[in-house]
């Protein structure tokens, strides 16, 4: 497929556009990103992250006549079978919070030993023309026992890479270690300049 020179990121989260965008402006040469926009919602009906990244894409691309870029994001933890997954966003409830999704994940990890989990984010590209791509990265690290960190976004101040949350980590490093930094650069590697 061949770069767009611009692009939608088809996202209403302030915190995901942000970490998006400054990927992309990272590149050699750098996309575009297309903004002022407007699209109705999009329902994450799908049973998979990457159906999801494609469901956002194809209705921001539809909806704008622009390229659009989409990610979802799913929290895997070992202790809990692989959960919450699709469900990540809403592992509290329909209308959770950062807040009250981390304090659950906290609660149902109480005494677990094994803190293994991943990030998993599913990228989505579709063309005007419909063509589409999708990639996915991984970022793994264990879950805490208490939230450490001022920074990032979502479960960051609980999910330790190393020695440190990733709410820890300095924003310009997340955006190189991270889930989504790893999907979005490999989705660049595949489209020709
Ligand atoms: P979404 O469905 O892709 O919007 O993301 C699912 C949920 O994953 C979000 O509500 C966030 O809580 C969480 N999430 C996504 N990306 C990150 C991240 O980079 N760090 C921490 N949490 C994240």
């Amino acid at each position: 497929m061949k770069r767009p020179h611009g692009i939608v990121v088809a996202s209403k989260n302030p915190d995901k556009i942000a970490e998006v965008e400054a990927v992309l402006s990272l590149l050699d040469p750098p996309i575009e990103i297309i903004t002022g926009h407007q699209w109705d919602d999009v329902e994450e009906v799908g049973s998979t992250l990457q159906a999801n990244a494609l469901l956002k894409a194809h209705a921001v691309a539809t909806a704008t006549g622009h390229a659009a870029i989409a990610d979802d994001t799913g929290l895997e933890v070992d202790a809990l079978s692989g959960e919450p997954g699709v469900r990540t966003a809403r592992y509290a409830g329909e209308d959770a919070t950062y807040h009250d999704n981390v304090t659950q994940l906290l609660f149902d990890m109480t005494g677990a030993e094994n803190r293994k989990a991943q990030f998993r984010t599913a990228v989505a590209l579709v063309l005007p023309s419909g063509d589409e791509l999708v990639v996915e990265g991984v970022l793994e690290g264990e879950i805490t026992t208490e939230r450490r960190g001022d920074g990032g976004f979502g479960y960051d101040p609980v999910f330790e890479v190393g020695s440190r949350t990733l709410a820890e980590i300095p924003t310009d490093e997340k955006n190189r270690i991270s889930h989504r930094a790893l999907a979005l650069h490999e989705l660049a590697e595949m489209l020709s300049v």
